[in-house]
């Protein structure tokens, strides 16, 4: 049957509780004609327990710690998550690694203890600009897929969000060559050495809109979406979602 595409919207440190439930009532309410695609809405914590979402749509969390509970001051479990309805929780995404720090070892934690609880996480990777232009993005998507995904022997579960570093939130797309190389660099890493199931989805984000969706939608290896600031509006999102829909649907 294939993968079903996904579009996934993160909405970093925007949107009040209730903001976000009548956004995902108004997104389920014009989106009613969704089948070939899943759809997931990642607010901050406070608003995932008000989601109420109905399968082809999805929520999901930001971020989480690895312990089931504790003097974790600021920290949020897996289980709080799960018990707020979330099907996924985003784990590595640049800005948690490059303004908080985070380390392969501790996104290897968390991606445990989500698979532990039975939800599915969405491991982001990508390379800087730096990185790029030395010529080590194939080499920073190894080491970031190894140990991201260290001890990892079902990967069913598993998501994969390629977001070049230098594409989030600048406006910048990574072109459609650059786009498939990373994919299919991706793909191989979990297929040949890390023994990997081909379930597995692999998402572009970094800077998708309602204008680029189509193109980079088309392009081979690409099972989805992770986008930033074009989830945040109802007619972009909804309009990359129908996109989506609409290229899947001719496929089928
Ligand atoms: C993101 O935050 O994961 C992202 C891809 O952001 P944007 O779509 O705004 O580039």
């Amino acid at each position: 049957m294939g993968r079903v595409p996904i579009v996934a919207g993160n909405w970093k440190m925007n949107k009040n509780p209730e903001e976000g439930f009548s956004f995902v009532d108004e997104v389920q309410n014009l989106l009613l004609e969704i089948k070939h695609v899943s759809i997931i809405f990642a607010p901050p914590f406070t608003g995932l327990f008000e989601m109420n979402v109905h399968p082809p749509f999805y929520s999901a969390a930001q971020n989480c710690h690895w312990e089931s509970n504790g003097a974790f001051t600021g920290e949020v479990s897996v289980s709080m998550i799960k018990e707020c309805g979330a099907k996924y929780v985003i784990i590595g995404h640049s800005e948690r690694r490059h303004i908080f720090g985070e380390l392969d070892d501790w996104i290897n934690k968390k991606l445990k203890a989500i698979l532990n609880v039975g939800l599915s996480p969405i491991l982001c990777v990508g390379e800087t600009i730096d990185q790029r232009d030395k010529g080590q993005t194939e080499q920073i998507l190894y080491e970031q897929l190894d140990e991201g995904l260290r001890g990892i022997t079902n990967f069913e579960d598993c998501v994969i969000a390629y977001e070049p570093v230098w594409a989030i939130g600048t406006g910048v797309t990574a072109d459609n060559e650059q786009v498939r190389l990373a994919h299919s660099a991706i793909r191989d890493i979990l297929k040949n050495k890390l023994k990997g199931s081909d379930d597995v989805h692999i998402l572009y984000g970094g800077s998708v809109n309602s204008a680029n969706a189509e193109d980079l939608i088309q392009i081979e290896g690409v099972d989805g979406f992770l986008i930033g600031g074009a989830s945040l509006q109802l007619d972009s999102f909804t309009s990359i979602a129908r996109t989506v829909e609409m290229v899947q649907e001719k496929k089928l």
